[in-house]
């Protein structure tokens, strides 16, 4: 008879767990029969002494078969998912999927909502008037056959395991173990249904992976993974030193992927988006070169076919497409104030982890999840790392709700700020592809 107590000694004493032990352990988890301690035990001791691939694999195994798993075959054409570690500023989903659909992949995506520093892809969806983020897994899918494209709330009926285990992982210090996040995102990434999967790891300050080293043993968990359950995986290591592009903030950063799908975009948010694009369509076969799969992704800006997808999807999601026009129709700041620079000088850095930190003070994103966000709240960078700014020359225009909000995002994004007339080149986003 399998119990709790001899499965956690057994991890704790670095033995090799057994299949039937782990979806022993995972099923009684979700169905309520093993409680939080057991497991909050039975997690540190895989932080302490980590999973084999082969534990890995049956973790994630027994995870994804804790919920359904969506089922894309009947959608002819090739489905695609996509998913980021998070980041400041990172609204690459918004601009890469719809110039996706428009090179005619169906793309399938959920996401969670952002929690701490980072935004998540829903909130800024959230901004549309009317947007509906809450399909079941019929109308997700029929919204992929229908419009190409769909982006929606993280199932409650997908990976149960996953929600209850990250909560607790929140609260016991384990969730930064490398195999404890690759099983997390891929049993989600699996049971979502998409045979191509292209991950965005963003590395850096700002980000929760800190280090390129950690960043390629991550990828290489889930690139293992992802063949064991016959998925193509790409992982694409982005530096997250910095925001991405200018805007910070859910409608602001809507608003600032909607400029890039109308052909003006900042550089830095244009290469993650085409780094990661050229990626998929080499992956799906419909290009073989680096320099045709992104002559294709310019094409289908360029010629609106990727605005159009964007504002196609609005429309099944049931929002208003009316903000691509008049941005004014978005959730409107009570205050705007100007950030000025203190003295004159070269600003080498603006660090992105600080700069998600001020945007949650300013009302953009949640301490805890059940907090209400603010729509309008952001920063908009007037500058970013590399340029000059002279004494009292505005760096950024911070959006609120009131005066108080903007004093305490001001203190930090003093210290998030930092000048040096000596800086080296500029790094750029793309680390590695793997
Ligand atoms: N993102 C996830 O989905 N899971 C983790 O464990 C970490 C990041």
């Amino acid at each position: 008879m399998l119990n709790p107590i001899d499965i956690i000694s057994k991890k704790r004493d670095g033995r090799e767990l057994k299949p039937e032990e782990i979806e022993y352990m995972i099923r009684g988890y979700v169905n309520d029969e093993i409680p939080d301690y057991q497991i909050s035990a039975w997690l540190m001791t895989i932080y302490l002494n980590d999973l084999n691939q082969d534990e890995l694999f049956n973790l994630t195994k027994s995870m994804v078969e804790s919920g359904r798993q969506i089922d894309l075959n009947k959608i002819p054409g090739k489905k695609i998912d996509k998913h980021s570690t998070g980041g400041v500023g990172d609204k690459v989903s918004l601009v890469l999927l719809p110039v996706l659909a428009a090179c005619g992949l169906k793309i399938a995506k959920m996401s969670g909502k952002g929690l701490g520093h980072t935004g998540g892809t829903i909130d800024k969806l959230n901004s549309i008037p009317g947007f509906q983020p809450e399909l079941s897994i019929e109308s997700f899918t029929n919204t992929v056959e229908k419009c190409g494209l769909a982006i929606i709330s993280q199932s409650s009926d997908i990976v149960p395991a996953d929600k209850k285990l990250y909560a607790l992982r929140d609260v016991t210090g384990t969730v930064p173990n490398p195999s404890l996040i690759a099983s997390s995102i891929m049993s989600k990434k699996i049971s979502g249904g998409a045979s191509f999967i292209i991950i965005d790891l963003k590395v850096g300050q700002g980000a929760f992976v800190k280090n390129q080293k950690e960043a390629e043993h991550l990828a290489n968990l889930m690139i293992n993974l992802g063949k064991k359950f016959k998925k193509t995986i790409k992982v694409v290591l982005s530096a997250m030193n910095q925001p991405l592009g200018k805007y910070i903030g859910n409608s602001l950063e809507l608003i600032e992927a909607v400029e890039a799908l109308k052909g003006r975009w900042d550089s830095d948010l244009m290469e993650n988006v085409l780094t990661l694009g050229r990626e998929v369509l080499k992956m799906v076969d419909i290009k073989k070169s680096d320099r045709e799969a992104n002559d294709l992704l310019m094409k289908q800006i360029k010629n609106g076919l990727a605005l159009q997808k964007f504002k196609d999807m609005i429309i099944c999601q049931k929002g208003d497409p009316g903000f691509i026009e008049k941005y004014s129709l978005l959730p409107k700041p009570q205050v705007i104030k100007e950030y000025t620079a203190k003295k004159t000088g070269l600003i080498s850095n603006i660090d992105a982890l600080h700069i998600g930190r001020a945007a949650m003070l300013l009302g953009a994103g949640r301490t805890i999840k059940d907090d209400i966000i603010d729509y309008s709240a952001g920063i908009i960078f007037r500058k970013k790392a590399g340029e000059y700014a002279g004494k009292g020359e505005a760096i950024a225009v911070l959006h609120a709700k009131d005066f108080e909000k903007i004093r305490l995002a001001e203190e930090v994004l003093t210290r998030a700020i930092s000048f040096n007339n000596n800086i080296k080149d500029r790094k750029k986003i793309t680390i590695k592809v793997i």
